[in-house]
């Protein structure tokens, strides 16, 4: 089957539909023992030094390897990047298929986009519709391992983000996805509840930092929310393929995703929020209307380059759960 890199969540059900498997390429760049490399490939063919490395990543993974000839790329509702991303890409053969996520969230053309990507790709919506139903109960497998973080506190903050970012493209085989979700749902349910009692909120883009979650821990708190990740999976599944897609925040407008966020903090009952920002990423500026509009005390972190937390992150994270415990005795 062919593979189709994709650069951020799209209606990947019509990848499947259409005969082909999703290659989610942030997962290949981030996960790759190469990883580095590809950041420097990127610089060595021209890329300024002040572009967000998942850039630079998914730019030099596309130039190292050879199996994907063609990606969907979200040309509104992802990344101020992704145009120059896919001017470049063309210099070196690489074949993009535009999918736009309507600002607006105007239903009728978000519509229009899931049946022109469904015939550029020599499908239809009714057979995406179809696929959408088949993969249904791996998403509600999802919402149980979700459930198993927040509500019972047997999944950890790095589990829930790797198995939900994950959910992009299901690991490009959704079978054996499904497979491995299931053994580990059962080997989880028979954990003793995780006892760190502080609970943190992660919003903002999937980090680029290996070892964030694992930071957190040994400052005894729990990441019991993992938002963007969390809408990769595809909370809202009512109604059809177009009202999914429709209800997923990530792609429109930051106030939305501030009302799916402030719900989540109550009904998870999250004590702090930490606002991860990833360096020369426009969507850095969304900070300043989070700190207007979220309850509850939010620190801001901000990532460049794959590799642990540097010192400074650990410690103004170690200060800020210091102050949430405090602020819990009190
Ligand atoms: S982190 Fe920001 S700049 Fe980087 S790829 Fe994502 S949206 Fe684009």
């Amino acid at each position: 089957m062919p593979r189709i890199g994709i650069t951020t969540t799209v209606p990947s059900e019509i990848i499947w539909a259409a005969g082909a498997v999703p290659v989610d390429l942030n997962n290949i760049f981030i996960t790759s023992k190469l990883r580095d490399k590809y950041i420097q490939k990127a610089e060595y063919d021209g890329y300024p030094r002040n572009v967000c490395s998942w850039i630079k990543g998914i730019y030099g993974a596309l130039s190292e390897m050879n199996d994907i000839q063609t990606i969907v790329a979200v040309t509104q509702g992802d990344c101020s990047n992704t145009h120059a991303l896919m001017e470049t890409l063309a210099l070196i053969g690489i074949k993009t298929i535009p999918f736009a996520y309507p600002y607006d969230r105007n239903r009728k053309a978000l519509r229009r986009e899931i049946c022109s990507l469904a015939e550029k790709l020599g499908t239809d919506i009714g057979h995406a519709e179809t696929f959408r139903k088949k993969i249904e109960p791996i998403r509600k497998q999802l919402d149980l391992l979700d459930a198993m973080t927040w509500n019972e506190n047997r999944v950890t903050g790095a589990e829930n983000h790797l198995w939900l970012v994950s959910s992009s493209d299901f690991n490009s085989d959704y079978e054996r996805f499904a497979h491995d979700l299931t053994t580990f749902i059962d080997e989880a349910s028979k954990r003793k509840p995780i006892s760190n009692v502080l609970r943190l909120g992660y919003i903002g883009v999937p980090p680029i930092l290996d070892d964030l979650y694992d930071v957190a821990n040994d400052f005894e708190a729990h990441f019991v929310f993992n938002e963007i990740q969390r809408q990769f999976s595809m909370i809202n599944r009512d109604g059809d393929i177009v009202d999914q897609y429709h209800s997923y925040t990530y792609p429109y407008d930051i106030f939305n995703r501030i009302k799916y966020i402030q719900r989540e903090i109550n009904r998870r009952r999250i004590h702090g929020i930490v606002h991860y920002v990833q360096s020369f990423c426009h969507r850095h500026i969304e900070d300043l209307v989070v700190r207007k509009k979220i309850s509850v005390p939010i620190l801001t972190i901000e990532g460049e380059a794959p590799g642990k937390v540097d010192e400074r992150t650990k410690i103004r994270l170690q200060a800020f759960i210091e102050m949430l415990e405090r602020h819990q005795n009190m």
